[in-house]
């Protein structure tokens, strides 16, 4: 903690203690950045550390608290599921509610199959795409997340894709062609020219940098496109399902694609993924031809946390609520930066926007170098120790537990972390 209000002195302790038995004190790489602050627990829209600050939170566990922490309703669905029996190996009736479920909420897939994260559900949809084409090659885009592992995690340079990491396999970026997202040209350019691309992999609206949605048309050219190539459409939302609309990024836009990813907000914090495909694709999992498998996939767990999730958006859809809320919060901040002289650009869906240092808006992955992603990393470490939790990177995530309330005393926070930032 750099600066501000809260002292976190047992976090600091504690932090002492996991970095003897965890590399970087953290289990994720993405946490090496943020603050060390350990919580003691999570209840609706707040956090409360092991000092006994409480913060807003805005991280939401980088998006699967979609229904705040510790909703009770789906822990109450989840421990009386689990008594009874937790992972069979085998099929259970809680799988079949929550395929249904989802394949209701979606509209237009015929079936699904769960796994444990994004990551993996990315790796079977890429699988499927090869093997219903023959091809081996996929496009992606800058900016676009789609897990760790060594043919999707890239840096961009030059417009090329590179490793991100130590140890990655550069040659498994070789399987990938990396352009402009929003960038219909581009996608035609590419398919025009090679007859091995399998598939299209993209964030239909891209929330992990600078949430920047797609432009008009946009995902209407690349489905006609792939459509003419015979190439795979898939969306990853495993961020934007179950976010931007019940039905994910395919519903708030209009364009159905062939196979899309979920995980996050689809199971009110439970650690689940699902691939979503049309019926002849997907049934090639189902006659064994092509092999999807995984000791944790549809677990009692994460099937009574995702039907009972899945019911309660059904049953209380918040999405213009959180709209509301979090177009109000986008205004109040954008009034405070005004106020206190800083540059701050704010853009994208109220449900997942994007705040940064510096002129906007950013319209593409490229001008998001614009904004000072330094400063706005040291603002976000400010923003904690006064009380709102927040990423480094600038995306700030809204739940259907937050309330008028928590905008007004997060605006307060906002304000004193603005001050403190200016002096
Ligand atoms: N796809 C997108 C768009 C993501 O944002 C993420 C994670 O942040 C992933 C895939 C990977 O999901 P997971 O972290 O569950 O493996």
């Amino acid at each position: 903690m750099t600066s501000g209000p809260y002292q976190t002195e047992r976090s600091a302790e504690l932090r002492s203690r996991a970095q003897r038995v965890l590399p970087g004190g953290v289990n994720s790489n993405v946490r090496l950045l943020a603050p060390a602050v350990f919580f003691d627990h999570g209840s609706g829209s707040r956090l409360v550390d092991i000092d006994g600050n409480e913060y807003v939170d805005y991280l939401l566990g980088q998006g699967p608290n979609f229904l705040g922490h510790a909703p009770a309703d789906i822990l109450d669905a989840v421990d009386a599921a689990t008594r009874r029996g937790m992972v069979y190996g085998a099929q259970h009736p809680l799988e079949l509610e929550a395929a249904e479920l989802m394949i209701d909420a979606l509209g237009w897939p015929d079936k699904v199959r769960f796994g444990v994260s994004g990551t993996e559900s990315i790796q079977a949809a890429l699988r499927m795409a090869r093997a219903v084409t023959g091809r081996p090659r996929f496009v992606r885009f800058e900016g676009h997340y789609h897990g760790w592992l060594d043919n999707t995690l890239a840096a961009v340079e030059n417009g090329r894709a590179v490793p991100a990491s130590a140890g990655q396999l550069a040659s498994h970026l070789e399987d990938s062609i990396m352009l402009p997202w929003n960038d219909l040209a581009a996608v035609e350019a590419v398919l025009a020219r090679h007859d091995d691309i399998a598939a299209v992999l993209m964030e239909p609206t891209m929330l992990n940098a600078g949430s920047i949605e797609p432009l008009p048309n946009y995902l209407e050219g690349v489905r006609a496109v792939c459509d003419a190539a015979g190439v795979v459409l898939i969306f990853d939302e495993v961020i934007s399902g179950f976010r931007v609309a019940a039905g994910g990024a395919a519903q708030r836009y209009g364009v159905t694609p062939d196979m899309a990813t979920y995980g996050k907000a689809m199971a009110g914090g439970w650690p689940v993924s699902a691939l979503a495909g049309t019926g002849a694709m997907m049934e090639r999992f189902g006659t064994g031809e092509v092999n999807h498998s995984g000791t944790f996939n549809a677990s009692v767990m994460a099937c009574a946390a995702t039907a009972a999730t899945l019911h309660r958006l059904a049953a209380d859809p918040p999405y213009e609520r959180i709209a509301q809320l979090g177009t109000r919060l986008k205004d109040g901040l954008a009034e405070l930066a005004i106020g206190h002289g800083l540059d701050l650009n704010i853009q994208g869906v109220p449900m997942a926007f994007h705040a940064g240092f510096g002129a906007g808006p950013v319209t593409d992955y490229r001008s998001l170098g614009r904004l000072d992603a330094d400063a706005y990393a040291a603002f976000s470490h400010t923003l904690i120790a006064h009380g709102v939790w927040v990423a480094g990177r600038g995306i700030w995530y809204l739940s259907a537990a937050h309330d008028d309330a928590d905008i007004d005393e997060t605006l307060q926070r906002v304000d004193a972390a603005m001050k403190a930032t200016v002096s």
